[in-house]
């Protein structure tokens, strides 16, 4: 778990953390072709690196650039069962209340994954990809 995040906090890092690696890649590639990002696309990378936690920010990247054994990918997905789909280890269930009402974010014991819930509000963020 993060602690240095507030229960009001999560819903909002979550969107970032999602929107964060998609924003990278785009940017990226623009690069690779000479061509200026969008001002819009700089806005809104500039707010996923502000609202996202250094603690945080610093962990996704250490995850991408060195998954641990078992990591197949940095951001998870908590099945309705309690399962992380990065690994299908279950979580324990004091967590998947909070994980599911957005009010705290964890990392799989297992295979250290940043937990995602599945809810309408993530799934929409999924859908606009
Ligand atoms: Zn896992």
């Amino acid at each position: 778990m993060f602690p240095d995040l507030s229960p009001a906090a999560v819903p909002d890092v979550l969107r970032c953390l999602l929107e964060y690696p998609e924003l990278r890649q785009v940017l990226q590639t623009l690069h690779q072709q000479n061509c200026q990002p969008c001002l819009e696309l700089r806005v809104r990378l500039k707010y996923c690196e502000t609202h996202l936690p250094a603690s945080l920010l610093s962990y996704f990247h250490n995850l991408t650039k060195h998954p641990p054994a078992g990591c197949r990918t940095p951001l998870a997905i908590v099945t309705p069962d309690g399962r992380c789909l990065g690994c299908r280890g279950s979580i324990p269930t004091a967590w998947l209340p909070r994980i599911r009402l957005q009010t705290a974010l964890y990392v799989c014991e297992n295979c250290g994954a940043i937990l995602l819930p599945v809810n309408p509000a993530i799934m929409e963020v999924c859908d606009a990809k």
